[in-house]
């Protein structure tokens, strides 16, 4: 957290997850680290961050759908939990019944977690700043970087084929050549 690195970024602080809604104790890196030292640093929850830190996620919203997409997977259990009316709630051991309230509550929790703008609580937690600028243009350089990413990788893939074709073409020249001379001999 103390990385001398960070000095660079513009930390914003707010009580709550960026991602997700729930307590806030850490803050994510955006754009990771992995890409640059300037940035944002935005509210996260431990859970959030362990989630998201080590994917190379680009944009604001691949972050956000990727912090979402990870509870989601996490607590699919939970969330499948049926609803149950009072009277079967009545009908239940009480040990039962409170177990089923628990997992309703928690499922209830996750279920706000998920339905969580991301967006309108970064851009309305720190107004002065305009953080939506800084997070667009952030977007935006992180589009650049992609694109020159994938295009460096289709030349890279390219340039082995081309590399590729001239070894396939000797190959295939030589072996014709010592073939012919292998008929001869055996002629
Ligand atoms: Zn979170």
């Amino acid at each position: 957290m103390n990385d001398s690195h960070d000095e660079f970024r513009h930390k914003i602080i707010g009580h709550w997850c960026t991602y997700c809604g729930d307590n806030a104790e850490e803050f994510d890196h955006f754009p990771p680290r992995a890409v640059t030292n300037y940035g944002l640093l935005v509210p996260c929850c431990r859970e959030c961050n362990s989630h998201i830190s080590t994917l190379y996620a680009f944009s604001f919203k691949d972050r956000s759908l990727l912090a979402k997409d990870k509870i989601r997977k996490k607590y699919a259990k939970l969330l499948r939990i049926p609803e149950w009316d009072e009277e079967e709630l009545n009908d239940m051991a009480p040990h039962m019944r409170d177990s089923v309230l628990d997992g309703q509550r928690i499922q209830e929790i996750i279920k706000q977690r998920l339905a969580w703008d991301s967006w309108s609580y970064l851009k309305g937690i720190d107004i002065k700043n305009d953080i939506e600028r800084i997070v667009v243009e952030i977007d935006l350089i992180l589009g650049n970087m992609k694109r020159e990413f994938d295009r460096s990788e289709r030349l890279n893939k390219k340039n082995d084929q081309d590399l590729l074709k001239p070894k396939k073409s000797r190959q295939r020249a030589c072996m014709a050549e010592y073939g012919a001379i292998g008929c001869d001999m055996v002629g």
